[in-house]
């Protein structure tokens, strides 16, 4: 091996700020940690957070919930899914999408993805028609946008309505347009290996005021609604707070603590990230075998991961591929995987989904490698990993 290994972690992001460990503080020496427990002339940092992402997001309301598993399967009951129902989803995209419709004992109906990793919007509308789903829960998974514009439209004509998983989009756009203001509502996560970072932790974000009025109360808003920090005016609840069941998802005001100061840094965060994916691209462009998804000139993305494809590649040679990145200190998922590894799975695995028959998604994903980027990574560090990357592919068989 000509060059050192690469002895970074994958998974180490950078220390919560000072300034968000100071508020923690504030809150823990309060004893106030619910968020429904404010003194007068303190709204409570849960409150505060839902104004300061309200704000950012663009978006006319948000809550703050306990997870974005959470977040979607709120978002997806106040939507007024009901038992039985079919949901569109991308066939690609985390355990916790398909989960999400699972658990409110609707039906996953999966759509293939491109070769950019984006849903196939020809196929979309063949499954709508074909299974009459009113709804779409969208994946924007690993941080790739379709093209919106058309999705939208496409939406409108076959009367499905959308709501977007944020999870690896928090801060993305479309035609300068935040992912998540597409359609119904958006759904974040402020788990750790997401944009922000409170060690779990939710957003939910709409224009609509019954929509999320309702979330709200499902949310566990014990009658006090007016609480909150970007919510609907109390009169939209007149009947929504007698008519909907609480399923207590709320976020604490610790970990609100600790993300405000880090939203208010995150236009920061989003540069370095495009930087480090940037650089690693640059490299991984120059070598035939691999292919960069597209990244259309309407897209503002978040680089906090990077994926490519090695078309055509045999799973053994997969195999041998991840071993040697790994035996250089370099950690690439693979989707392609019979057996679900870590957060690689593919939908044949969610057995709580009745199976489906997706050989595009499929093939597609026998090729597909993933790598996190963590901010603790330099520049330099991008360059020597994505060398490393070079020379095992360089190896792989012709
Ligand atoms: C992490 C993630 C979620 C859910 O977030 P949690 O806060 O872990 O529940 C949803 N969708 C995708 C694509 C994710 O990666």
């Amino acid at each position: 091996m000509s060059r050192p290994p690469f002895s970074g972690s994958f998974t180490q992001q950078e220390p919560i700020p000072d300034e968000a460990i100071e508020a923690a503080l504030t809150v823990l020496r309060s004893g106030r940690l619910h968020r429904y427990n404010t003194v007068p002339g303190d709204e409570g940092q849960a409150a505060a957070l839902e104004r300061d992402y309200a704000a950012w997001q663009e978006a006319r309301f948000c809550l703050a919930l306990a997870s974005g598993g959470q977040a979607m399967q709120i978002a997806l009951r106040a939507a007024g899914v009901s038992p039985g129902d079919r949901v569109l989803s991308n066939a690609f995209t985390l355990a916790p999408v398909p989960g999400a419709i699972a658990a409110l004992g609707a039906e996953p109906v999966l759509v293939e993805i491109t070769e950019d990793l984006v849903l196939d919007l020809d196929d979309l509308a063949q499954k709508a028609h074909a299974s009459g789903a009113g709804w779409l829960l969208l994946s924007h998974m690993r941080g790739h946008l379709c093209d919106m514009d058309r999705l939208v439209g496409l939406a409108e004509a076959l009367g499905v309505r959308i709501i977007e998983d944020c999870a690896h989009t928090m801060g993305a756009r479309w035609n300068g347009r935040r992912s998540g203001n597409f359609g119904l509502a958006g759904c974040f996560s402020t788990q750790t290996y997401k944009h922000l970072n409170a060690g779990e932790g939710g957003l939910l974000t709409s224009d609509d005021a019954a929509f999320m009025a309702r979330a709200t109360v499902l949310s566990g808003s014990y009658m006090l609604y007016d609480r909150h920090g970007a919510g609907p005016a109390p009169d939209t609840y007149a009947d929504i707070r007698l008519d909907t069941p609480n399923l207590s998802a709320r976020m604490d005001n610790l970990r609100a603590a600790i993300l405000r100061p880090q939203l208010a840094r995150i236009d920061d965060a989003i540069a370095r990230w495009n930087a480090r994916h940037d650089r690693v691209a640059g490299h991984l462009s120059a070598c035939a075998r691999i292919r960069l998804p597209a990244r259309p000139p309407q897209e503002a993305y978040v680089g906090s991961s990077i994926q490519f494809l090695v078309p055509g590649i045999a799973a053994e040679a997969a195999r041998g591929f991840l071993a040697q990145c790994a035996a250089r200190g370099v950690e690439l998922k693979w989707f392609g995987a019979p057996e679900p590894v870590g957060f690689t799975s593919a939908h044949a695995s969610w057995r709580y989904v009745p199976a489906q028959a997706l050989p595009r998604t499929d093939r597609i994903l026998s090729g597909l490698f993933d790598m996190r980027l963590p901010l603790t990574f330099t520049l330099e560090d991008c360059d020597l990993i994505a060398r490393h990357i070079l020379d095992a592919a360089a190896a792989l068989p012709a």
